[in-house]
């Protein structure tokens, strides 16, 4: 989409290259597509955080599974959320989005002018991650990854609550259950939450590796346990379960669209994101106070018009990916 060019009243503290959003008067990219020097990561999942930059700086909390990601030889720097670091003609600071472990927004100051860059976010309450900061700025670039007015969110405690029921009636059916979760992120969130008393779980190695690092940062979360035995199963879509009664399940924001259980061949879906739903969006956005919203990632368009409509400025920014684990 070439909608950037109408920006000309405005200092441009960020513009889009081929490789990614990039900040001229600090010389860094915000989650570069491509490698490139300098890369600000708001958090790892893989269509933020790709492999092959120069250097990277992220989130203290977040820096071991940007490491899983992009390396183990990979140069990054953490810096503590809050933190102002300078680059450049730039003032950058790095602050919680709610998302996932270590997520965050980056703040970029130069003489006068404040922009922020989401990320992915969140504004409801999840104990495995730091909750969004609110940030005023002249300039807030948003994600969309559910930007339409059908996403709206039931409490978390509800979507556990039906998990609870559903392994229950498995279990005294003598069926596995498996749950299909995102591996970073969602299983984690997921796994927090869940009553660890109704039965053995085990937790699929993909899960495993990140967990590792929510509990060095203090997260508490069950052990992985065996998967001999277990009775719930927790691990990455795609995982096959060799067993002759199971019972499966999704968990993501997806499953709030209508056929997506019976498209992807499951038995139960439960919604639960860890993005902003439509509300949260509006809220979030609101709370910035920017004279500008750049909208990127997911259904940009609904999300441009309703912002105009309601006398903000606001244009659709490309983003390379699309969200596999929402
Ligand atoms: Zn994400
Ligand atoms: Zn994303």
């Amino acid at each position: 989409m070439r909608v950037l060019h109408s920006i000309i009243t405005i200092v441009a503290l960020l513009e889009l290259r081929p490789g990614g959003l990039y900040c001229p008067a600090g010389d860094f990219y915000v989650d570069p597509w491509e490698p490139v020097g300098r890369a600000v990561i708001t958090h790892a999942h893989s269509d933020h955080a790709c492999p092959g930059s120069r250097n990277y700086l992220t989130a203290a909390p977040g820096s071991a599974i940007l490491r899983e990601r992009v390396g183990p030889e990979a140069d990054i720097q953490a810096s503590p959320y809050g933190e102002r670091l300078t680059l450049g003609d730039t003032s950058l600071s790095l602050h919680p989005a709610g998302h996932i472990l270590g997520s965050a927004q980056v703040r970029i100051e130069s003489r006068g002018e404040v922009w922020v860059v989401s990320g992915d976010y969140k504004l409801a309450p999840d104990p495995t991650c730091t909750p969004f900061e609110p940030l005023r700025c002249h300039t807030f670039v948003t994600e969309s990854t559910f930007g339409l007015p059908i996403f709206r969110w039931a409490p978390e405690t509800d979507t556990i609550g039906a998990i609870h029921a559903w392994w229950r009636a498995n279990q005294d059916a003598g069926k596995t259950s498996v749950l299909y979760a995102y591996p970073l992120g969602k299983s984690q969130r997921v796994l927090a939450a869940i009553d660890t008393s109704i039965g053995p779980l085990h937790a699929h190695d993909a899960v495993e590796r990140y967990s590792r690092a929510y509990r060095d940062q203090g997260v508490a979360l069950p052990p992985p346990g065996s998967r001999e035995g277990a009775t719930l199963i927790v691990a990455p879509p795609g995982y096959e379960h060799r067993g002759p009664r199971v019972s499966t399940a999704l968990v993501s924001g997806w499953m709030r669209i209508r056929g997506t259980r019976r498209r992807r061949s499951l038995d139960r879906g439960f919604v639960l994101s860890d993005h902003a739903d439509w509300p949260e969006l509006l809220r979030a956005i609101d709370a910035t106070g920017a004279e500008c919203v750049w909208v990127t990632h997911g259904f940009r368009g609904p999300l441009v018009r309703w912002l105009q409509e309601h006398g903000r400025e606001a244009l659709a920014v490309e983003a390379r990916y699309q969200e596999p684990q929402a």
